[in-house]
């Protein structure tokens, strides 16, 4: 039987990890892909505080060797189901060959995180890998040379477009408010690229292109007026959604789908816990993630005794 077992393995699930360890807990984490959850994709963190600059692989694969090095255990497992028995609760996975598996646990820290957000337009999901792409840092390289858009107005819109200007012939920008929700520093710095063309006021309404897209069709939502472009890859960066249906029946969300936990983590149900950004929160950021990790493996510390 593990003391706690953990959901997720971003940032939020594998500060927990140190936690639990450090504190002489038995702690598995479970995660369904690959250990770093969001800011993998980041290609500079700067503001993690005590850390300059580093990259988010780096920064996900430092986090995860300090948790693994202390001694939590590490399994690639997707959670279909946990259920609650009062002192011992039962976490059920599928592997990725299909095999079903039962982990007994005192506690359990719920760290999904989010999964990404669709535009929600028409052959989206068949053009994935033929143009739609949702990591610039993924694919930037395969649009050497071309046009591309990226759909979006946070910092993940922003710094993708910073990163695929480098690459890119031209990079249009697309926005449906005419103010960026990301911060100025990168609104500013894409100003200064002269391959950076900002399309505000304006949604993605068609996808359009044989086997590989080729085009965009838009809509200026204020006057309604349309326009096509030709890109041969549209970033979207729309951000997310939280990735919490296998805990339905488990946890009280919000109707958004946030499991609802306060500053302390705490859900409703005694001994489970929420960290990160799959929790309702205020701010979602690289520190607040971790943050909640120790919070979380700190409160199941306590109440396993
Ligand atoms: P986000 O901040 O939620 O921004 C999503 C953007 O997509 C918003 O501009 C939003 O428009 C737009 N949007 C949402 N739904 C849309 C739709 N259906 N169609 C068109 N546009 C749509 O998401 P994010 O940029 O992925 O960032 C998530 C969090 O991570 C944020 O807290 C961000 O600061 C943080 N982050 C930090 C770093 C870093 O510090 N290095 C890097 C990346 C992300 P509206 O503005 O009109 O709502």
């Amino acid at each position: 039987m593990y003391d706690i077992i953990i959901i997720g393995a971003g940032t939020a699930g594998l500060s927990a990890a140190i936690y639990g360890v450090r504190a002489g807990k038995k702690v598995l984490i479970l995660e369904q892909k690959n250990y770093g959850g969001q800011i993998v994709n980041s290609p500079e963190v700067e503001n993690y505080p005590g850390i300059r600059k580093i990259s988010g692989f780096e920064f996900a694969k430092n986090l995860y060797e300090q948790a693994t090095e202390l001694g939590a255990e590490y399994r690639q497992e997707r959670v279909v189901h946990v259920k609650d028995g009062k002192e011992k609760k039962q976490v059920i996975t599928e592997s990725v060959s299909g095999e079903e598996k039962n982990y007994e646990t005192k506690t359990v820290i719920l760290a999904t995180g989010v999964k990404r957000r669709m535009l929600g337009v028409e052959r989206e999901e068949a053009f994935i890998g033929a143009g739609i792409s949702y990591c610039a840092t993924c694919d930037g390289m395969f649009f050497r040379g071309r046009e591309v858009a990226v759909v979006g107005g946070g910092n993940t819109a922003l710094e993708d477009a910073v990163f695929l200007c480098g690459y890119c012939k031209k990079v249009y920008v697309i926005h449906r408010r005419d103010e960026f929700r990301g911060e100025d520093k990168l609104v500013q710095k894409l100003k200064e690229k002269e391959n950076v063309v900002f399309i505000l006021n304006t949604v993605v309404t068609e996808l359009f292109g044989d086997k590989m897209l080729e085009g965009i069709r838009l809509k200026d939502v204020k006057t309604g007026k349309e326009q096509e472009l030709t890109v041969s890859g549209v970033f979207v960066a729309i951000g997310q959604i939280p990735d919490n249906d296998a805990f339905v029946d488990l946890v009280e969300m919000d109707e958004r789908g946030y499991i609802q936990a306060a500053e302390d983590c705490e859900t409703k149900v005694p001994g489970i816990y929420t960290a990160g950004d799959c929790r309702t929160k205020a701010v979602r950021q690289l520190a607040t993630a971790a943050s909640d990790g120790a919070v979380a493996a700190l409160a199941a510390c306590e109440y396993i005794g």
